[in-house]
């Protein structure tokens, strides 16, 4: 077996190992489930979609996949990439049509990032897809870097700990939103996504500024892998090993009960 062959054959267990963890973990997907797959024609949800497919055919869950893409009329979008790619394949996909580009362009000024508003506008459709489709689970193709950097960008910008996490009900609570390569590194999806071929669509067709906060951020944390290996999976870990009593917010931990605990003990 030749090296490429051998380094594409570890990343594809390693991307596999990760994906049924996490789905292992948080209960990402069960018996009866509809799952629709949300792709965009980048590398994530290529791979995502693949994975997806594999456990499918390979684990004892029972479950459906539909493939979505919501076409917004970027300029130069090639339409005819993703159906020929899911038509190859036999996978059942919708494909739909919705201008929201036009409506960014004409509501955010000129030089001003679009992505936040094209995000919610994508969103907002492919909920309802998810309606139209009876999908029980909507899944994303973010993957664990997205889930540090945003956690990064949410410490230094909002004030808050959060990120993206591995499953969430939507605020109506209607959907179920699932992140199946929530535990995948970016550089193996890169990698297998290189190896695989898929029929990657560009991401810039929008003319979009790039979140130049996620760029700081990202390359933040490069920096901190390249002088400290292994910094990014303790960031990482660290956020599956939440201490609420040592931290400050007193929603998550009743403080004014120490005295009681302290007091239980004592009398013991
Ligand atoms: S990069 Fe372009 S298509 Fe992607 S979210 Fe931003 S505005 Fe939308």
């Amino acid at each position: 077996m030749s090296s490429d062959k051998k380094i594409f054959k570890r990343v594809q267990k390693h991307l596999r190992r990760d994906v049924w963890e996490a789905w292992q973990q948080y209960s990402l997907i069960e018996n009866g489930d509809k799952v629709m797959v949300c792709l965009s024609g980048g590398k994530d949800s290529y791979t995502l979609l693949d994975i997806l497919l594999h456990y499918q055919k390979e684990s004892d869950i029972d479950f459906s996949i539909v493939a979505v893409n919501l076409d917004q009329k970027q300029p130069g979008f090639p339409e005819e990439v993703l159906p020929k790619y899911l038509s190859d394949l036999g996978v059942d996909f919708r494909i739909e049509a919705k201008d929201t580009y036009s409506i960014v362009k004409a509501t955010i000024e000129e030089g001003k990032t679009m992505c936040s508003l094209c995000s919610r506008l994508r969103r907002g459709n492919l909920y309802r897809m998810a309606d139209e489709l009876q999908a029980t689970k909507i899944a994303l193709g973010h993957h664990r870097d997205d889930i540090i950097e945003t956690f990064f960008m949410n410490l230094f910008n909002g004030s808050r700990i959060e990120t993206m996490p591995p499953k969430y009900v939507t605020d109506d609570n209607r959907h179920i939103v699932i992140r199946p390569l929530a535990f995948c590194k970016e550089s193996e999806i890169a990698l297998y996504a290189e190896e695989k071929a898929f029929p990657i669509i560009p991401c810039t067709l929008c003319g979009s500024q790039e979140n130049l906060m996620r760029k700081k951020v990202k390359k933040m944390i490069g920096e901190w892998e390249t002088e400290y290996p292994g910094r990014s999976s303790s960031i990482f870990n660290s956020l599956k090993h939440i201490n609420p009593s040592h931290l400050l917010d007193n929603r998550l931990f009743d403080f004014s009960s120490l005295e009681e605990i302290r007091d239980l003990g004592s009398n013991q």
